[in-house]
């Protein structure tokens, strides 16, 4: 049982390495967030490479990275695996979003980047985005992401909030 919020602080501390010196952090989290089930290791795991893709697409004069931790509550049509949808009515879950004014992803590439292997990095795996996607479902959540060329990118994880039986 962890507190999402504490976590998050230790790995955006973490992630700082990362940062260079126009790029900046912007941290912010609703008060109230319960306890999640989670595996501290694998969310880490998670965090530290949507950090470092972020980091790495913000070549801008000022970076900055917004990391928001929020309670959402979504209707069964903006769930998008059913198996969640076993009560009709809205179900509360957790948003954690990455928000970066970097280059951004071309449209038509933007369906293609939770595959393995794709990259558009010289020297990158494209193993990051499809390892968090992996991690994500397997705490019975998922990922979204929407982005604007030039513009940059909001990667968002749902996390289920009430424990399923
Ligand atoms: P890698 O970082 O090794 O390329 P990932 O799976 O982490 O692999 O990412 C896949 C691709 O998605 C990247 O090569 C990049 O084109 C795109 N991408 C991921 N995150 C971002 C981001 N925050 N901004 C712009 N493009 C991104
Ligand atoms: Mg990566």
């Amino acid at each position: 049982t962890v507190d999402i919020c504490v976590l998050l602080e230790e790995v955006l501390n973490m992630g700082r390495i990362y940062f260079r010196d126009n790029q900046r952090l912007e941290f912010s989290f609703e008060n109230g967030i319960p306890p999640l089930q989670i595996d501290k290791l694998r969310m880490r795991q998670v965090f530290l490479n949507l950090i470092r893709n972020a980091v790495e697409a913000m070549d801008k004069e000022e970076g900055v990275l917004g990391v928001t931790v929020r309670k959402v509550s979504l209707s069964a049509e903006q769930i998008p695996f059913s198996e969640m949808n076993f009560e009709p009515g809205k179900r509360i879950f957790v948003s954690i979003s990455f928000q970066d004014n970097g280059k951004g992803i071309p449209a038509e590439k933007l369906n293609r980047i939770f595959e393995p292997f794709f990259t558009t990095k010289p020297q990158g795996t494209g193993l990051g985005l499809s390892i968090c996607y992996s991690i994500v479902r397997a705490h019975g959540g998922w990922m979204e992401v929407t982005s604007e060329e030039g513009q940059g990118s909001t990667f968002s994880i749902f996390l289920p909030l009430e424990a399923e039986e």
